[in-house]
């Protein structure tokens, strides 16, 4: 298994951004911690260190761990390509959808189960009684019953869930079911997401966070913001296709190393209004709607408008096997839009082998957007949408899961009732365009909104007192 390194971030600027009180809750849980967890290993283990919510939330979160001085480590699972098949399908089935499969087999267990044993077999003497396991998501639900035996205490925190099951979400729950239920405690983001099985009184809703100083979230100048889109090549600033030269040569001296990859006529003039989408090529996150509602409803009457939408690179991600055929589909559509419209319409794929790059890209795209969309078709928890409330951007999210509990209706942004409404989705991105007031209105008050409930230290006393449960 793989180590991910982990910094220590000191406890006190977070505290600093918050109300005394709060503050001082915030700093007494950490005392807490410190002294419940003493001598002992808080273990994270999930299938990557980098792209998608879970790495993101990691990286953050575990750092302020060994800010408080709790000893946590984090581990990334290993698989082969057949078990990252089985373990998307089983992400897909929780958000209710079987692509491509009729269900799972006894072959597709076996598989599971020996992946399991292997990874099982690494942790024999690293994990020892009395320590804490925090396992990430169904690819690590497996490990539950093997750590147990090794008398550590173990949290299984579910990222992913769907409003109201089917026939689908069951099959994944069946074949979950035995290896989740060998935990101790139960974590979802939402408590519509908890199946009925799950023992109540040892499941827990912990919405996930942002960290507003990491590389993702922390302030940047605007000036700033544009050397960083111009150097990387997704704005130019002049000719578009004389701005790619420049900004190639820009980038091989410059401070970004690697550039977008973009599947476009030439990047958008930095003046443009842009209408952004950051995702990983998930078919639930619902890129090619985006595309349509974009060219169809939007680029027509708002003639200056620009979409770019931004994922990870997807030749460097390992655990979502379906992020190139979604890519590949993307393609397709954005060939056969019309000219005009081709032309205002960008996909990029964002560079993974650096994470801090690859944050600061994503943050100053964020920064530079004039509407932030999230149309997703089922979502956990999307983090994007709350990264940009932090940048005071206007958002427009689908009315689905945890993102109903990220933003109000009118007040930060809009919720779009039907996600595969592109006639309304593309009315309400158009407003915020027509309307650079309102939506500069409904930015502010998304930065209110993520400072009161989507900050790290609610996140971290939550598991402060899950983890104290634990000992009781
Ligand atoms: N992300 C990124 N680079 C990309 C695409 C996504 O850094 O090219 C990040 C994004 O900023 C967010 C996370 O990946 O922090 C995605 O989390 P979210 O909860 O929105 O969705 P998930 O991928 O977990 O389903």
């Amino acid at each position: 298994m793989e180590t991910v390194e982990i910094r220590a971030e000191p406890l006190e600027a977070l505290a600093e951004l918050l109300e005394p009180d709060r503050a001082a809750t915030f700093l007494s849980a950490a005392a807490q911690a410190r002294e419940a967890l003493a001598g002992r290993v808080v273990w994270n283990i999930n299938s990557t260190a980098s792209g998608g919510g879970v790495a993101e939330m990691l990286q953050t979160l575990l750092a302020y761990a060994r800010g408080a001085e709790v000893d946590t480590r984090w581990l990334v699972l290993e698989g082969d390509a057949q078990f990252f098949e089985i373990t998307k399908a089983l992400h897909n089935a929780l958000h209710g959808s079987l692509v491509g499969r009729t269900g799972f087999d006894g072959t597709d267990r076996a598989h599971y189960e020996r992946i399991m044993q292997a990874n099982l077999a690494q942790l024999q003497g690293t994990i020892r009684a009395g320590d804490v396991v925090l396992l990430h998501d169904p690819q690590t639900a497996g490990l539950a019953a093997g750590l147990t035996e090794l008398g550590a205490r173990v949290v299984w925190r579910c990222h992913i869930g769907r409003d109201e099951g089917n026939d689908v979400t069951d099959l994944a729950w069946a074949f979950l079911r035995e290896h989740i239920l060998a935990a101790d405690a139960f974590v979802f983001s939402r408590a519509s997401y908890i199946p009925d099985w799950v023992p109540a009184d040892r499941a827990v809703v912990i919405q996930p966070s942002i960290d507003p100083f990491s590389t993702k979230n922390a302030a940047i100048a605007a000036a700033e913001v544009s050397r960083i889109l111009l150097e990387v090549g997704l704005v130019h600033n002049g000719d578009p296709h004389e701005a790619v030269e420049f900004d190639r040569r820009a980038g091989s001296r410059g401070v970004l190393r690697r550039h977008a990859d973009l599947v476009s006529n030439g990047p958008p003039p930095i003046s443009a209004p842009l209408v952004v989408q950051v995702s990983r090529w998930d078919r639930l996150k619902d890129m090619p709607g985006v595309l349509a509602g974009f060219a169809e409803h939007v680029a027509p009457s708002v003639p200056d408008a620009h979409l770019v939408l931004a994922g990870p690179d997807v030749s460097g991600v390992t655990d979502d096997p379906e992020g190139a055929e979604v890519y590949a589909e993307c393609r397709q559509l954005w060939r056969a839009l019309p000219d005009d419209v081709r032309d205002r319409c960008h996909l990029a794929s964002l560079p993974m082998d650096d994470v801090d790059e690859n944050a600061l890209i994503v943050n100053a795209l964020q920064r530079h957007a004039a509407v932030v969309v999230q149309k997703s078709l089922v979502e956990g928890f999307g983090l994007t949408l709350t990264e940009a409330m932090w940048k005071a951007r206007p958002v427009v999210a689908s009315a689905v899961g945890g993102l109903q509990d990220q933003l109000t209706d009118g007040d930060e942004g809009f919720l779009l009732a039907d996600a595969r409404d592109i006639v309304t989705f593309g009315k309400l991105v158009r407003r915020l365009l027509d309307e650079p007031e309102l939506g500069d209105t409904m930015g502010r008050r998304g930065q209110v909104r993520v400072r009161r409930d989507f900050l790290g230290d609610r996140h971290l006393v939550q598991w402060v007192r899950l983890l104290r449960s634990l000992d009781a």
